[in-house]
């Protein structure tokens, strides 16, 4: 469910820009609000439309855009071609740690990161819209396997010798 402030949030958003507050922007945000995770565009378009809404695929990445815009979604390619969404919880920020093996991806919250960032961009003189940061690579799972199956491909004179 989104919050009245959210959704109040986005509605003065909409307006400041001189646009229409349509049940079809309203309806997207509903919808990714109820959907937890990170979703793409095609299964936000899947879940308005079961929810009774007739909404265009072009509506959907243009109200995502409002939405990225004003700070209610976030938005990454954690390791796929596609952009994923999902909503921010109470306005927090978090990153990603992303597999490129399982495609598991972490959450984390680093408030020294943020504050890091801030004083980055107030050093540049920089207005910021959008934060993407990634950490791509291996979980400790998968790391793991990828070590256990190189030792198994090395011959144990190799190893023996490499010591
Ligand atoms: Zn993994
Ligand atoms: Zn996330």
């Amino acid at each position: 469910m989104v919050a009245d402030v959210e959704r109040q949030q986005f509605i003065d958003y909409i307006r400041n820009r001189g646009m229409r507050v349509t049940p079809e922007r309203l309806a997207l945000l509903e919808e990714i609000y109820r959907q937890h995770g990170h979703i793409d565009a095609e299964q936000l378009l899947d879940g308005v439309r079961e929810a009774g809404h007739g909404v265009s695929r072009a509506t959907v990445y243009r109200t995502l855009e409002l939405l990225v815009d004003c700070g209610l979604v976030q938005r990454q390619r954690l390791g796929r071609e596609r952009w994923l969404y999902e909503h921010v919880h109470a306005g927090q920020r978090h990153d990603h740690l992303s597999c490129r093996s399982c495609r598991r991806v972490v959450e984390f919250v680093s408030p020294a990161i943020q504050a890091m960032l801030n004083e980055i961009c107030r050093a540049h003189g920089f207005s910021r819209e959008e934060r993407q940061l990634q950490i791509l690579g291996l979980c400790e799972a998968c790391a793991d396997r990828a070590q256990r199956e190189r030792s198994e491909h090395t011959p144990r004179a190799l190893e023996a010798a490499a010591g």
